[in-house]
């Protein structure tokens, strides 16, 4: 069984993906890293970020089994992450590493922006996560600062929208919901919530595979 999430920065997904992946034992693979590790490799080497070749070398030079989410998941990452995510020779770099990793017998679990629409368009399962701006900023807020969320509020919702909307506006792979995913709003929602929500949807969604 493949499950795909996909959803905008913070809305939740990630979590999702590696609590499913953990309730039906199935590898996990959060693709928002390989584009963040990516990013980050030229920023160390103080490189372009529209220098396509090199993007396409940092691609290229990647190691799943290095990869570091602490080390990766900072706002500045982020934007740069969706910068490069944007050069086509990129994604089809990486397009091959997300295809191998949803081949694993017996299943796997994969989020990002385009696993339902380019990566895995046959994935049996297809969720996309959504929330409103004001309660992702506060989430990602609320990750990256705890106590001091409130100040640096209005810089991450700034940040988070102009990422969804280079995202959703790029020619290659623009960020949108698969006509056949089925939508969930995890605005109102905790955790708990959000898992027993998308429990119900690959219920529905696997029947099918079942008879
Ligand atoms: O999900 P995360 O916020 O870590 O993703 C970082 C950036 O990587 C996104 O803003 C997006 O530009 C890019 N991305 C993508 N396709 C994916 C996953 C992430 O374009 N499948």
């Amino acid at each position: 069984m493949i499950i795909a999430i996909d959803g905008p920065a913070a809305s939740g997904k990630g979590t999702l993906a590696r609590r499913l992946a953990r309730h039906f034992n199935l590898p996990h693979l959060d693709t928002g890293l390989l584009y963040r590790a990516t990013a980050y490799a030229m920023l160390k080497k103080g490189e372009d970020l529209a220098d396509h070749a090199a993007a396409v070398a940092a691609a290229r030079g990647l190691n799943l089994s290095t990869l570091d989410p602490e080390l990766l998941r900072g706002g500045e990452v982020g934007q740069a992450a969706s910068i490069v995510a944007a050069i086509p020779q990129v994604r089809a770099a990486l397009r091959d590493l997300q295809r191998d990793f949803a081949s694993t017998p017996g299943g796997a679990v994969l989020d990002g922006r385009d696993i339902g629409t380019e990566i895995c368009p046959e994935a049996d399962i297809k969720i996309f996560v959504t929330a409103s701006l004001s309660a992702r900023a506060l989430r990602r807020a609320n990750e990256l600062y705890g106590q001091t969320a409130e100040a640096h509020l209005a810089t991450i919702r700034d940040e988070i929208q102009a990422r969804d909307e280079r995202d959703a506006n790029r020619a290659v792979a623009p960020f949108h919901a698969a006509p056949d995913a089925v939508v969930l709003d995890t605005t109102e929602l905790d955790r708990d919530g959000a898992f027993a929500a998308a429990l119900s949807i690959v219920d529905v969604q696997a029947r099918p595979l079942a008879s």
